[in-house]
């Protein structure tokens, strides 16, 4: 049995990957950018990535590449036979068994995948923020919106493995367009990626005058960091805008609660940045969201406790438990 394990987090623009004790410490790091390559095979570009990532970590520790097990946390639907079945942030490896892949090119038997948001989930709830919580929900705000829904202790996956895609809730009809295909989906609204559509969308409709001038007054310049920056700095206009981002967050959350009766949100992803003004604006608006918030229990909304580094973490205990 071996005492560290390797998981990867791929991501649409970035590869994290970590080499984890059992007891959760990190003995290892390194970061690599997703391929898009055209021209190989469906996720031949990413596998290749990966086995130099797991090359270079054993490497540091004197450990074989074949021997430590390995867990990759996938961002799209996983089907539980292991194929990555549709991955619109990754497409080049849509459809591909990664797994396997990986598990050929370094003659090792124990590689297991599983969501990254799902990673991020086991993760929070083993040494995190969902801690000892049975009903709780993950939310990652990336690019998009991936979660992770723990119901009496249990991480649930649903009859093919693919339940917990919340960011793919319809909060718009005929809204914004999303890369599922559909309209009007959360995380065109809540995620990372919303928040710079919609301070796009602000920007050209002169909404953020005072930003778009911080930005040599071209409103195509102005980007989600600019807003947040500007929020911190107090204006009023870009407060407006992640107080707005914090509503729709409260929507999905208010959604969730009326279908699970969950007390606890872990808020996690590369959008945490930002959270020191969309969470209080998120909590506020979810009392006047939820079904009779007053009846229940207090319902709260914490951060991720390893912050990007959940998938990666979650995804070594998915290779623990596998191998
Ligand atoms: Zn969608």
């Amino acid at each position: 049995m071996s005492d560290v394990a390797i998981g990867v987090d791929v991501g649409g623009t970035k590869a994290l990957a970590l080499m984890v004790a059992r007891d959760g410490r990190v003995v290892g790091e390194l970061k690599s950018q997703t391929p898009h390559d055209e021209g190989f095979g469906a996720g031949e570009a990413t596998t290749k990535v990966i086995v130099e990532q797991v090359h270079e970590l054993c490497e540091r520790q004197g450990l074989s590449p074949a021997q430590v097990p390995i867990g990759l946390g996938l961002p799209g639907m996983m089907r539980r036979d292991g194929h990555l079945a549709f991955a619109p942030n990754l497409q080049t490896a849509s459809g591909a068994d990664l797994g396997a892949q990986l598990g050929t090119a370094l003659g090792n038997s124990s590689v297991f995948c599983e969501n990254d948001a799902n990673c991020a989930t086991l993760a929070e709830h083993e040494w995190g923020a969902g801690r000892g919580i049975r009903d709780f929900v993950m939310v990652t705000l990336g690019t998009g919106i991936g979660g992770g829904v723990v119901a009496d202790g249990q991480l649930v996956r649903g009859r093919s493995g693919f339940a917990g895609e919340i960011g793919h809730m319809v909060v718009e009809a005929k809204g914004a367009p999303c890369s599922c295909g559909g309209r009007g989906c959360w995380e065109r609204y809540a995620s990372g990626g919303g928040l710079h559509r919609l301070t796009r969308e602000a920007a050209l409709e002169g909404r953020l005058a005072s930003v778009v001038e911080r930005c040599d007054g071209d409103p195509k310049k102005v980007r989600a960091e600019d807003v947040t920056a500007a929020a911190a700095d107090g204006l009023e206009e870009a407060v407006t805008l992640l107080r707005e981002v914090g509503w729709w967050l409260a929507l999905g959350l208010a959604n969730l609660v009326a279908i699970l009766d969950c007390g606890h949100f872990v808020i996690g992803g590369g959008l945490s940045s930002a959270s020191d003004l969309v969470l209080p604006a998120a909590r506020e608006y979810l009392a006047e969201l939820v079904e009779g918030y007053d009846a229940r229990p207090a319902i709260t909304v914490t951060t991720s406790m390893f912050g990007e580094r959940s998938g990666a973490m979650g995804a070594t205990l998915v290779a623990f438990e596998g191998a």
